[in-house]
């Protein structure tokens, strides 16, 4: 038996069975067992007393016997029932289903461990469907016995827990011929770790709870360790190997932007970040860095004082947006940026019309043409750079991987590659996912900015709420209001939003009331963004379109309906929508008065804190690290036991471990490492687990 075995040539289980494994469970083979793992244990190791059972417990084992077996009830209500007492009590036993034969089979007044649930009814303890085991024939070897995830189209074919069990106990005894260690000795002495063979022994059969805990650990560890060791390789590989352009020099056109044109000084984080950025740029070596900062944290600033080092070494960059609103807004405030210096940008949308884009195809190929900015349009390949040095993307989850590799291939040397995102990572999903980027952070808020105030109302304060809203308009403030979508049906979602918004115009009568939503056609929603944008419309009653960049400092209120429909990353970036402006703002989460515990979890965050940050490690914890990156993406998170929540410190140390220890030993050759090498080859490299995701 080798671990590529196929399971089918194991004892018991034959081509048939094997191809029903295949289907249901995906395993196929002797090592797709091994790592086929429990999903909790039963515990024999303890024994229970009658007097000391007590509701919810896991399943329990009793010592005792069985008296007076009798059927009772009538009809569909017949059922077999007996006593069971140990010295300290008595208590009920049940069987609804039943044979002759198993009735026969049930000892009588003799020594037996019984095992089940028990249930707590009219006061008195009960247990359906006991296992029994005479106590002369009891395994006492087995004590945490494991409970494998069947399905109920494996057990009806008898491929049940004592299949599974049996199979295992094979596989397991093969573990020192099957099983070699993967971690060198000094490292697992270091961190206390048990073998690896010991490891994969006990998370099958554990001796006990501790032997348990020690497997789970181990097992763990070693995927940590492994994760953070290929990307540090990765990295590593990066940062010898990918070509790029060196952006040597700091010219006329940044500092002349940086002394004469900066509309406000930048804050101490900006300042870090742009300098982070320059360190990059400089090295021959391609920037891939990920520009991480709150909404609001002044991103775009960054972004245009590297677009600036870039043309001071001669290059040209290009922008991407995922939206064409962001694409125009980006826009917009760059040239309004550059207004005063001789720096061409051109917007490139779908919207653009053939005359402009004939234009621009041939300023990006003069060179004329200094910053495109745009949406995915600017990937088409007739969109054609004489020299493109740097490629920003913003709210990259957007984009897919295949879109972005396709921004690289716009130069013969790849353009430099800065992400920026808005949305806050928790640290750790940031580490592992993101860690073969370098990673900048903004962490630090323009000053003056009045923390956004954020409240919870009900649907009987909603009167209350529109009065609020008023006042604050006559103050000369503007209101967004923002409804959910039901995704299922785009027409229904449309009524929904105007039935909404006719009523809204109808209370803020005298007012100018504007609508924004995904159906509109770019023109549209141009106009209608304008109209809010340029303060005659006082009202936008909007769907989350307006959700990223949408930058109106003057709106200073957000009306979010239905607030428990959002999602808390969502209900953030809905809020960045104000606060951006001097004004006090205000954020109200309108609820209906009814909450499930996640959605009162989701509004009681956004209440207490504005700490993008703080919001998304709650979001993690609700949601799980998948869906906050996305199906797409959440396949690299396919851990066998590791999980992002809960093992958030183990995954920071084995960062530290992977990172320190090639630093040492970039090549992995010392002869304490070369298990290392030989496994992250076969397991790890190529397999393209974690392919380049910019
Ligand atoms: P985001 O990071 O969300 O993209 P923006 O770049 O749109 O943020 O910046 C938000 C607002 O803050 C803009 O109006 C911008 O002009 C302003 N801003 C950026 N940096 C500063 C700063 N250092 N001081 C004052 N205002 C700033
Ligand atoms: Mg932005």
């Amino acid at each position: 038996m080798d671990l590529d075995t196929p399971i089918e040539f194991l004892k018991g289980i034959g081509p048939e069975r094997s191809k029903l494994i295949k289907n249901v469970l995906d395993s196929s083979t002797v090592e797709d067992f091994l790592n086929f793992f429990p999903i909790r244990y039963l515990d024999k190791s303890k024994i229970y007393k009658i007097s000391n059972l007590k509701e919810d417990l896991p399943d329990v084992q009793l010592l005792g016997s069985i008296i007076d077996l009798k059927e009772i009830g009538e009809g569909r209500a017949k059922r077999l029932s007996a006593k069971f007492q140990d010295e300290t009590g008595t208590m009920d036993l049940v069987w609804f289903k039943y044979s002759k034969w198993l009735k026969e089979q049930i000892p009588l007044n003799q020594k037996v461990y019984i095992f089940g649930k028990v249930t707590l009814f009219n006061r008195q303890f009960s247990m359906t469907h006991p296992e029994i085991e005479l106590e002369e024939h009891k395994d006492r070897s087995a004590r945490l016995i494991p409970v494998y995830p069947g399905s109920e189209k494996l057990s009806k074919r008898g491929l049940n827990q004592k299949f599974f069990q049996k199979i295992l106990r094979a596989i397991c005894a093969q573990i020192p011929q099957l099983i070699a260690e993967n971690l060198p000795a000094y490292l697992m002495d270091q961190e206390r770790l048990i073998s690896r063979q010991q490891a994969y022994l006990n998370i099958h059969f554990p001796a006990d709870v501790a032997h348990y805990e020690m497997a789970d650990r181990r097992i763990k560890y070693e995927e940590a360790f492994y994760f953070q060791l290929a990307h540090a390789l990765k990295k590593q590989h990066h940062h010898t190997h990918a070509v790029g352009h060196p952006f040597e020099i700091v010219g006329d056109f940044f500092t002349d932007f940086y002394q004469h044109h900066l509309p406000f000084e930048l804050t101490g984080a900006q300042k870090r970040v742009i300098k982070e950025i320059r360190t990059d740029m400089r090295r021959p070596v391609q920037m891939n860095r990920l520009l991480q900062g709150d909404v609001g944290s002044g991103k775009t600033m960054v972004a245009l004082l590297a677009m600036l080092i870039a043309i001071d070494n001669g290059f040209q960059s290009c922008m991407m947006a995922p939206t064409e609103i962001l694409a125009q807004q980006h826009f917009n405030s760059i040239q309004d940026l550059l207004k005063n210096t001789p720096v061409q940008v051109k917007l490139l949308t779908g919207s653009t019309k053939t005359a402009e884009r004939k234009i621009i195809h041939e300023q990006l190929q003069n060179g004329e043409l200094s910053i495109l900015v745009g949406t995915h349009a600017v990937l088409e390949d007739v969109v054609q750079f004489k020299n493109l040095g740097l490629a920003i993307i913003d709210e990259q989850h957007r984009f897919g991987v295949a879109q972005r590799a396709r921004l690289w291939a716009k130069n013969r040397i790849p353009p430099h590659i800065l992400i920026m995102t808005a949305t806050p990572i928790p640290r750790t999903l940031a580490m592992s996912f993101y860690s073969d980027l370098d990673v900048s952070v903004i962490d630090e808020m323009p000053l003056g900015r009045k923390p956004i105030i954020t409240a919870h109302r009900r649907e009987k304060d909603r009167l209350t709420v529109f009065r609020f809203a008023k006042e604050e308009i006559d103050k000369g403030r503007q209101v967004y209001f923002v409804y959910p979508l039901i995704e299922e049906s785009e027409t229904l979602d449309y009524k929904n939003l105007t039935e909404n918004y006719a009523h809204i115009a109808d209370f803020f009568e005298g007012y100018n009331v504007t609508m924004l939503h995904g159906k509109m056609k770019p023109a549209e929603k141009d106009e209608a963004m304008q109209y809010f944008a340029s303060g005659k419309a006082h009202v936008m009653v909007a769907t989350t379109v307006i959700e990223v960049g949408v930058n109106v400092p003057n709106a200073s209120v957000m009306i979010i309906e239905s607030a428990e429909r959002f999602g808390l990353s969502q209900l953030h970036q809905l809020r960045g929508r104000v606060g951006r402006g001097a004004e006090q703002s205000y954020c109200i989460l309108l609820t209906s008065d009814k909450l499930s515990a996640d959605s009162r979890t989701r509004i009681k965050t956004m209440t207490e804190t504005n700490d993008g940050f703080k919001i998304s490690e709650v979001d993690m914890q609700l949601r799980g690290p998948g869906d906050i990156l996305g199906t797409q993406q959440s396949g690299l998170l396919d851990f066998k036991r590791l999980d992002l929540v809960q093992d958030g410190k183990l995954i920071r140390a084995t960062k530290d471990t992977a990172e320190n220890l090639l630093q040492k030993d970039p090549f992995l050759n010392h002869e304490d490492h070369r298990i290392l090498k030989k496994y992250y080859m076969e397991n790890y490299r190529g397999k393209n687990r974690w392919s380049k995701i910019s």
